[in-house]
């Protein structure tokens, strides 16, 4: 299976409550090869919930404990991004999952851009807590961004030939 931010599969979990839903990605959820998650909803965060920013690093450094994410109030949620992701990479291994499509500019999902923590909307390059944690344990992580029809259709197919289900 493939896991796929459930924002982009229009899920109402984003921090301001709405959803990222992706016109092709919807499309291609009826071949029923998608996992949606949601990291932030798996560290028990609610919807809605204040933004979150990585403090001027990248999620990798957050994973070796050098950096830390805070909300826009000021407290600091490092230990819910760093759950979330712990939780997101049982889901891959349970489903044996090699690939996934996450959501660009989030400090979870963000693939290769996240915000810069000054909570400005300025972005830098940088992946999200959950992204580095799957990275790192091979997992090939794309974003929506890089969704194409002929992409999506190698990826599904790809997902058929390995998993029964
Ligand atoms: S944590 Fe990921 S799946 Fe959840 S709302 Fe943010 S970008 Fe979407």
């Amino acid at each position: 299976m493939i896991l796929v931010s459930a924002c982009l599969l229009g899920h109402s979990v984003r921090y301001d409550g709405g959803s990222n839903a992706h016109e092709l990605l919807l499309q291609y959820n009826e071949c029923e090869r998608f996992v949606a998650v949601c990291p932030e909803c798996l560290a028990m965060m609610p919807v809605p919930r204040p933004p979150m920013e990585l403090a001027h690093v990248s999620g990798k450094k957050v994973l070796a404990g050098k950096g830390q994410a805070f909300d826009a109030e000021g407290r600091e949620t490092t230990e819910y991004l760093l759950m979330g992701a712990e939780k997101l990479l049982k889901i891959a291994q349970d489903y044996a999952a090699a690939v996934a499509i996450l959501k660009e500019g989030s400090p979870s999902c963000g693939v290769r851009r996240i915000h810069d923590g000054s909570f400005t909307g300025k972005k830098v390059r940088g992946q999200g807590v959950a992204t580095a944690l799957l990275l790192k344990h091979g997992l090939r992580v794309y974003c929506e961004r890089d969704m194409t029809a002929e992409l999506l259709e190698k990826l599904v197919m790809e997902d058929m030939d390995t998993h029964r289900f």
